[in-house]
């Protein structure tokens, strides 16, 4: 993995202009390493090695005996590499080791074992239509495929999308965010040592509006698989409809955590938790909005307050922090902003509302923030504002929780809390997400499905569901008579 160098075509080479750019550690805001500033003539490059290799290479006709396995060594490769891959993210991201060490990279790791088994298990159907005719169905990779993730959880991310397209037999070219690009480099390493034949990864770093959109202008690119921002979504729609290309977008989100009376009270404390703190709340699925009936709200939200006093922020790397910084200096400012928003349009603060300070004197860390009476109109309870930040809304019942729930442009994730079985399924039916956790939040499998309704996107990773949109479908007719 040497210093300002994209990976094509199965070899290491500087980007054509020559320019490097260093990723910032945001807690330290030091630069981390130099990298490759890679631009549209770098895109050229890589997606002609990708198409190559998808058109006359060994990978697409392999069998997939044996591209299962090279994907499953993938994975075995990811968890032999657990620590480094670990340590590269958060010095990034400023996530804690804690998170990607235990929790991410090895889901990602999983992720790749899984997709290895579905090699051998896509297929066609036969159908008997008509007595003069054989007909049957075959599925066949996409082609090249197009992956742009964003900061967040860039690795993880990186897989729900590599693992499927490579078990189906597609070639990839992966543009990693330009704040968080180390795994997807290192990843690179670890392909060649699985045997991925030349051409068939690539990984191209650099800013998003070059590299990014020259990856879903080219012709030769059929699928893009994208992770991050409702607006940058929105363009890429816009542009990918000049080829027509297959579309998977993982957008943003606003997601409601909705806890009835009746609840675990203490289990709902601890799920609202981690889905507004879990990586700083630079979550997708997030559970920014928190629900509360009103006969526990005062109680509720006093012994969240109590239970955020304990969460420590600080560095990312030592082992005792929950909560490290968020992932820039443009970030923490957005995040401050919402903070100000909140606090202007008349929500009480009940927590945080600042800088933390760590005691560095550096880095870009914001307090666990807790806004209380918050209305679901509020610019913080309808923007997504991807930082530690919580808004309380009280509520008067089942109907009128799961309305304000549903009342976001979003719906990318939701959960309710009871002890009562119905209202939990009725409440699950009822609720316009692509995910809905009951008595859980932020609970997620290589085999299950996520993605969004509405505008938090479509298409689904994981799971069957995520194998589909790296696959097209072919009718076969033969003609009998
Ligand atoms: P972003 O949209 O700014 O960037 C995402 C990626 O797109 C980066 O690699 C970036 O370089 C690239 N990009 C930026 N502009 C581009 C353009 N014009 N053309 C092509 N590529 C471009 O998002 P971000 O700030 O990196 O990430 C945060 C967002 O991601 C949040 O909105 C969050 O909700 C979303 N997200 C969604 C999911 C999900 O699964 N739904 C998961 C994680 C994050």
């Amino acid at each position: 993995m040497p210093a300002g160098q994209l990976f094509i075509n199965g070899t290491w080479r500087p980007p054509l202009s020559g320019e490097t750019y260093s990723p910032i550690n945001p807690a330290t805001e030091e630069p981390v390493t130099q990298v490759g500033k890679g631009d549209e003539r770098d895109i050229d490059l890589a997606v002609a090695a990708a198409r190559k290799a998808f058109d006359s290479g060994p990978w697409p006709k392999m069998s997939p005996h044996d591209r299962g396995r090279i994907v499953w060594k993938l994975g075995e490769l990811i968890t032999q590499n657990l620590d480094e891959m670990a340590r590269l993210e958060s010095l990034c991201t400023g996530k804690t080791l804690f998170d990607s060490g235990k929790v991410e990279i090895p889901f990602a790791a999983d992720v790749f074992r899984y997709y290895a088994g579905w090699a051998t298990k896509i297929h066609g159907e036969t159908l008997q239509l008509r007595d003069n005719a054989f007909t049957f169905t075959l599925r066949h990779p996409v082609g090249v495929v197009g992956a742009i993730v964003p900061w967040n959880f860039p690795f993880l991310l990186s897989s729900w999308k590599i693992a499927p397209a490579l078990a189906a037999g597609n070639t990839v070219v992966l543009k990693p965010a330009s704040q968080t690009p180390l795994t997807a480099l290192k990843f690179a390493e670890l392909g060649q040592e699985a045997g991925l034949p030349e051409g068939v990864f690539n990984v191209v770093t650099g800013p998003g509006g070059q590299a990014g959109m020259a990856l879903v202008r080219d012709a030769r690119v059929d699928k893009i698989a994208f992770t991050g921002s409702t607006e940058v979504g929105k363009q890429i729609m816009r542009e990918a409809a000049g080829t027509l290309k297959r579309l998977s977008l993982e957008l943003g989100g606003k997601s409601p955590n909705i806890v009835f009376a009746d609840a675990d009270m203490e289990a709902a404390i601890r799920g609202a938790m981690t889905g507004i703190f879990y990586n700083k709340g630079e979550v997708c699925a997030a559970g920014s909005r928190l629900f509360l009936e009103e006969k526990i709200h005062g109680e509720f939200v006093a012994k969240l307050a109590e239970r955020v006093k304990g969460l420590k922020v600080g560095d990312p790397l030592d082992k005792s922090t929950r909560m490290g910084p968020v992932v820039s200096r443009q970030q923490m400012e957005t995040v401050l902003g919402y903070i100000e928003a909140g606090k202007k349009e008349g929500a009480r603060l009940v927590t945080g509302g600042g800088r933390a300070n760590v005691g560095t004197g550096k880095g870009y860390f914001v307090e666990p923030t807790i806004f209380d009476g918050v209305g679901n109109h509020m610019t913080i309870a309808r923007e997504e504002i991807f930082g530690p930040v919580l808004a309380v809304i009280p509520f008067k019942s089942v109907e009128d929780g799961i309305a304000q729930g549903n009342a976001t442009t979003y719906g990318l994730a939701a959960a309710v809390w009871t002890r009562d079985v119905a209202k939990a399924l009725k409440a699950a039916r009822a609720i316009r997400a692509g995910t809905v956790w009951v008595n859980a939040y932020n609970l997620y499998d290589a085999a299950l499905p996520f993605g969004g309704f509405k505008e938090s996107g479509f298409g689904r990773e994981m799971g069957s569901a995520g194998l589909e949109h790296y696959t097209e479908v072919k009718s076969v007719w033969v003609d009998l008579s």
